[in-house]
């Protein structure tokens, strides 16, 4: 028997920072019931830009995630399901949980990590996803305690090698993260492991974060040698196993390895009508929507929008949290009534970056002025605590960064039965 559709005037697909801060956003209109759906395929949010701090135990994994249903309470009905298909003809979206027909889609399903080319694919670790940065804690804290402990490890050079690839902000903000964290747990670790840390960043082009200023680049580049970090630039992988990577001609021994190179979107995301870049993003026009479909609008990193004034827009956090709320107004204009002549094209404010380079620095530009050092790591940490909208989300994540100097990291707490520490228990 074929399920009869569910039917809500506005469905949002996406309860990420495009979607949330659209229904943060709705008008009144929008929040009556049976009015607008939240789908989304988990009941937790993981807060993305963070999970690197989780990866070096800086943060508790709970700290980052916040539930989705209290976001609706008032304004929208949640439905947890996966998005899987969509028909824009007759307005039907195909989810886990059946058929949905709206009047208004708003895509908002966020991206996926680029993967490795197929036959490296195995000898990588992905980076993207709250499970990703646990995994990769857990890899770091057996590379630390194994070769610290009797066993010394498999013996192999690179026992304590973390290569990452990737010099894009996610690569950068990693490998500085792990360089401190190898500092740290040298300082608490009576036993000197068998060999020393190494953290070597890979970026295929000339520069860290191409996207950016150069200011960004040269920051980067100073703070990670500082921190002991390689970078090598125009430095492709050619090979990897299970010991190590060849990359720019020359193979170096390395027992972790992480790819966190782009962007890719999924076949949700690479189906929907028009033009798509070559990661998947699909072309979206002035008013955030499918040229040939405009009531399905395609935000955050799903959508590729060319602003007048900036140019392409990157996939980034900063990016979504404008369009969400942009979306909500031009839905209520259309709701009134509003002709496309009427309604005012997305406006992108651009406030600036941050980067983070370890918990003591970071480099940043906002509202036309580039600083680095401390200060740039406040205003990293005061947006993000502004972005986590909930009290018992700020409150953690503050309690985790001021704690963490007293109560150690988290995940990297117990040493190999019979290895010599000084570890806080
Ligand atoms: C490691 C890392 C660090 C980053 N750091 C920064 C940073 O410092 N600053 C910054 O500005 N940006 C940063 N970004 C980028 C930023 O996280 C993304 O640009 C942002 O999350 C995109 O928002 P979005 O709303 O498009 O998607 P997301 O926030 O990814 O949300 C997508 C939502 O859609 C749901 N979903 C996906 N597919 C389906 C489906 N088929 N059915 C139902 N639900 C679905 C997901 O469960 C999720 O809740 C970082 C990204 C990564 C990976």
């Amino acid at each position: 028997m074929t399920q009869a559709p569910r039917k809500a005037h506005v469905v949002v697909v996406g309860a990420g920072f495009a979607g949330a801060s659209l229904v943060r956003n709705l008008p009144s209109t929008l929040r009556r019931r049976g009015q607008t759906l939240l789908v989304d395929r988990q009941e937790e949010y993981p807060f993305i830009p963070l999970i690197h701090e989780v990866a070096v135990g800086r943060l508790h994994p709970e700290s980052t995630l916040s539930p989705i249903a209290p976001l609706c309470r008032g304004r929208c009905d949640f439905l947890k399901a996966e998005a899987q298909d969509l028909d824009p003809v007759s307005k039907t979206l195909y989810t886990s949980a059946g058929p949905i027909s709206y009047e208004y889609l708003v895509m908002a399903a966020g991206s996926r990590a680029s993967r490795p080319p197929e036959a490296l694919e195995e000898h990588f670790r992905l980076f993207w996803t709250l499970e990703d940065a646990l995994r990769l804690r857990s890899d770091l804290n057996t590379a630390w305690r194994t070769t610290t402990g009797p066993s010394r490890g498999t013996g192999q050079p690179g026992d304590l090698t973390v290569a990452v690839v990737g010099g894009g902000a996610t690569g950068v903000e990693l490998a500085a993260e792990i360089a401190v964290l190898f500092q740290y747990l040298k300082k608490r670790t009576a036993g000197k492991p068998r060999e020393a840390p190494r953290i070597v960043l890979l970026e295929a082009s000339d520069r860290l974060m191409g996207w950016l200023d150069p200011y960004f680049h040269e920051v980067a580049m100073e703070e990670l040698s500082r921190l002991g970090v390689e970078v090598r630039l125009n430095s492709t992988v050619e090979d990897a196993g299970e010991s190590g990577i060849r990359a720019g001609g020359e193979w170096f021994p390395a027992c972790t390895r992480v790819w966190a190179a782009g962007i890719d979107l999924p076949p949700l995301i690479r189906s929907l009508p028009g033009d798509h870049d070559p990661s998947g993003r699909v072309r979206v026009d002035a008013h955030l929507s499918l040229p040939d479909h405009p009531e399905v609008y395609v935000l955050g990193d799903a959508g590729l929008y060319e602003d007048p004034r900036h140019g392409q827009l990157p996939p980034t956090a900063s990016v979504a949290v404008q369009q969400g709320p942009w979306a909500a107004r031009d839905l209520d204009r259309r709701l009134r009534g509003a002709s496309s002549e009427d309604r005012p094209p997305f406006d992108f404010f651009d406030r600036g970056y941050v980067v983070s380079l370890g918990p003591e620095s970071a480099v940043a530009e906002a509202v036309g002025a580039k600083f680095r050092g401390p200060a740039a790591q406040a205003l990293y940490r005061s947006i993000f605590l502004y972005y986590l909208k909930d009290r018992r989300h700020r409150f953690l994540t503050g309690a985790d960064w001021a704690m963490e100097r007293t109560i150690g990291r988290l995940g990297f707490g117990t040493p190999e039965p019979g290895a010599a520490s000084v570890e806080k228990s």
